[in-house]
């Protein structure tokens, strides 16, 4: 799997191991070989000392939900097609989103998407996992443990 196919569009980069660590259930991080920081998302270069020589470290998956907010517009391929013509063919379905708290303070971002937004609340747990949606590109979701 190819970085392209995490579900942002982004080309080029130096940490396309994560987009296969996803593919392989698999939620990594970056920490520098000098100073010890830790990265997520995965960093190829240490902005604390400026070396780049880092180390890959799988994360844990299960944290305490520290923000959550809903999309209304979500990207397209999260997007449910439609014939809604003359409108429209993709209907966006208005999906919660949030960041976990795993490791040492490190924030994981993902959809929630199998969940009322009113069953939602900030300090609950929730297990983060990759997912693979319909057009073959890999996300994060998170789910209530
Ligand atoms: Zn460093």
């Amino acid at each position: 799997m190819e970085f392209k196919n995490f579900s942002l569009f982004i080309n080029q980069t130096k940490v396309n191991r994560f987009a296969e660590d996803l593919a392989n259930g698999k939620i990594t991080s970056t920490v520098c070989k000098h100073c010890g920081t830790q990265y997520y998302p995965p960093r190829a270069d240490c902005s604390s000392c400026m070396q780049s020589e880092m180390e890959w470290k799988e994360l844990p998956t299960q944290g305490n939900l520290l923000t959550f907010t809903r999309i209304h517009v979500p990207p397209e391929h999260f997007a449910v097609r439609q014939p809604l013509m003359p409108f429209s063919s993709v209907q966006f379905e208005p999906c919660p989103i949030g960041i976990i708290e795993v490791g040492k303070g490190l924030p994981i971002m993902g959809w929630i998407p199998k969940m009322d937004i009113k069953k939602i609340k900030v300090g609950m747990r929730m297990k983060a996992s990759p997912f693979v949606l319909p057009d073959g590109k890999i996300t994060i979701v998170l789910e209530p443990v």
